[in-house]
């Protein structure tokens, strides 16, 4: 690794001169809300640290702080992809800094896997659109071959339910899936000032390390179907939340001894688990 004042990288005009030249007005439509200091932005990389693959995959470089700061935290290879041309223009000077460290991918994430763009194994480091933030993540996690790592700033509330275990009021479906393929842990908060523009609410950079198997055997798109059903009545007992599934949801809760007078956000992953290999 170069010494970090030796970096071209770091001799980069800061962000705020990038946006200024180049007009990049944050579109709301697009989850664009920048950062621009450097030392946050670094310390988000560092949370990735050690990357867990050589390859680091970012998602919406937007005018390119983190992916500045991934390259100066010695990351050996970033892919970024970003829809908006104008950031994708912006990116140039540091896409000259960085050279062959530095892929600029064109095109929608949601349609874009990570086998798409390198051989696995990947890390995921990224400030997501918010907007896609919970479709990317799932994506990722339930993929055939997902990334070692996934490193991503969301908003809190969605950190919170990806990370939520039962008993509280955060966990849901996206609890029970999340933690089913991985291990899921919050790192920090980062709160609105530091965006350009700032969002209404506080931001958390949120850990997820996928499991090397899920935490126990159920069909996806059973365990998917059994916690809409469970959550979308959060407030019933199980014995009628899930009587769109099974007219006698209180003798299959019985056989697994689940009593069924329970609510959805008592049951552990597992006996989701369990009631999904019903299905
Ligand atoms: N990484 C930059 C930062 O931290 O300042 C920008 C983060 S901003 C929250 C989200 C970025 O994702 C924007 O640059 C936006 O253009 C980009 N983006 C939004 N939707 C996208 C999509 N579907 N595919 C790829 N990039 C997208």
């Amino acid at each position: 690794m170069m010494d970090i004042e030796n970096d071209p990288v770091a001799l980069l005009p800061p962000l705020r001169d990038v946006i200024a030249a180049h007009d990049l007005a944050a579109r709301k439509s697009l989850g664009q809300n920048f950062l621009l200091d450097l030392n946050l932005t670094r310390k988000i990389a560092r949370a990735a640290k050690p990357f867990a693959a050589p390859t680091v995959i970012e998602i919406g470089p937007g005018p390119g702080g983190l992916t500045r700061a991934l390259l100066l935290e010695g990351a050996e290879k970033v892919i970024a992809v970003e829809r908006d041309e104008r950031c994708l223009a912006a990116l140039q000077d540091l896409q000259q800094a960085a050279g062959k460290r530095l892929t600029l991918h064109p095109g929608d994430a949601l349609e874009t896997a990570p086998a798409d763009l390198a051989p696995p194994p990947w890390a995921i480091v990224a400030n997501l659109p918010y907007n896609i933030a919970t479709p990317l993540i799932l994506g990722w996690l339930l993929a055939p071959v997902p990334p070692r790592r996934i490193t991503v700033l969301v908003q809190k509330e969605v950190a919170e339910r990806l990370a939520a275990k039962p008993g509280s009021d955060a966990y849901g479906r996206l609890s029970v899936i999340a933690g089913w393929c991985a291990e899921v842990r919050m790192l920090f908060d980062i709160g609105p000032k530091a965006f350009v523009p700032a969002p209404k609410v506080t931001s958390t950079v949120v850990e997820l390390v996928p499991r090397d198997k899920p935490l126990a055997e159920a069909e996806t798109a059973k365990l998917e179907r059994i916690t809409a059903a469970a959550f979308g009545q959060r407030r019933k007992m199980l014995r009628a939340a899930l009587k769109s599934l099974w007219p006698d949801a209180e003798a299959k809760l019985q056989s697994l001894g689940i009593e069924p007078t329970r609510r959805a956000e008592t049951l552990s992953i597992e006996e989701f688990c369990a009631l999904a290999r019903l299905l």
